[in-house]
């Protein structure tokens, strides 16, 4: 746990989020400059820096699983969705804390950009 880092302060309910759902591993919440009609971001609890410093499978398993439950939540499964992990400086990653990107509501293109 990070005391500056803006998603562990999320996390910790410190700093407001639209929050749609949290459990023992993960808070789910809105993206603040959404890239789709429903952009959610998934975060571990537990301060990890980037998905490169992901070291627990077990960790790692129940955030992609709780990316998967929100899709359903949201009502993306019949039209598909992305879910992305922005990696480092190449990969386009802003914010420190490891973070799963679920997008949907609209076409994706492919590749990213
Ligand atoms: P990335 O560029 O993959 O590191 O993604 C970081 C994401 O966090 C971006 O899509 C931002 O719009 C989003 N973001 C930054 N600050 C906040 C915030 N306070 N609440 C919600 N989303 C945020
Ligand atoms: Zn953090």
């Amino acid at each position: 746990m990070s005391k500056d880092c803006l998603f562990c302060r999320i996390a910790k309910g410190e700093i407001p989020a639209d929050i749609v759902m949290e459990n023992d591993n993960a808070v789910a919440f809105r993206d603040i400059n959404p890239r789709a009609p429903t952009h959610i971001l998934v975060i571990p609890r537990k301060h990890v820096d980037s998905f490169e410093h992901a070291a627990d499978s077990i960790d790692l398993g129940a955030l992609m699983l709780t990316a998967a439950e929100v899709a359903r939540r949201e009502g993306l499964v019949d039209a598909g969705y992305r879910v992305v992990i922005n990696t480092g400086t190449h990969g386009g990653q802003t914010v420190d804390h490891l973070h799963l990107h679920v997008l949907g509501g609209r076409q994706m293109t492919w590749p990213p950009g």
